[in-house]
């Protein structure tokens, strides 16, 4: 029986087979190997956020309540934990980089947004502002040439 291939399963995460333990109803999906024990844990969480969202929202004013009564914590943690140290760097590195991305794409949609207004204030005949506005070059072009209309508008030319 031990030599059977039944209770046979396939590691999801590393594809080697093992042998599940006997009596256990639950098909597992990983093998003992701790890296895919981590795998499958890192995996469950993911599914459980998934599932419960909000819940890290409702979490961190808590955690930053504790934080505050426990001001050495992180330092001493991350002081003994050099790789979460380092992963956790990297990770707020990635994180800043995504925002100020963002960041400068909500700027630009806000820019082509103003541009878009202004052509359509000043459209006289058949072109489409917005497709103008989708080229971004042109898009800029267009931005000062509107900003050189407007102050001549403002100022009228010197007498040459
Ligand atoms: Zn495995």
């Amino acid at each position: 029986m031990a030599e059977g291939t039944r209770g046979l399963n396939c590691c999801l995460y590393c594809e080697r087979t093992f042998r599940s333990r006997p009596y256990t109803n639950r098909r597992r999906k990983a093998c003992d190997r701790s890296a895919c024990q981590q795998a499958r844990k890192r995996d469950n969480c993911r599914q459980w956020l998934s599932h419960n969202p909000g819940y890290s929202e409702s979490r961190s004013p808590k955690l930053r309540l504790w934080a505050k009564s426990h001001p050495h914590y992180w330092r001493h943690y991350r002081k003994e934990n050099p790789k979460y140290y380092e992963r956790d760097l990297e990770r707020r590195r990635k994180s800043y980089h995504a925002s100020v991305l963002s960041a400068k794409h909500n700027l630009r949609r806000r820019e082509d947004r103003e541009i878009l207004a202004k052509l359509e204030a000043i459209s006289t005949n058949g072109f489409s502002a917005k497709q103008i506005v989708r080229n971004r070059r042109v898009a800029v072009v267009l931005d000062y040439l509107l900003k050189l209309v407007h102050s001549a508008k403002q100022k009228p030319l010197a007498s040459s």
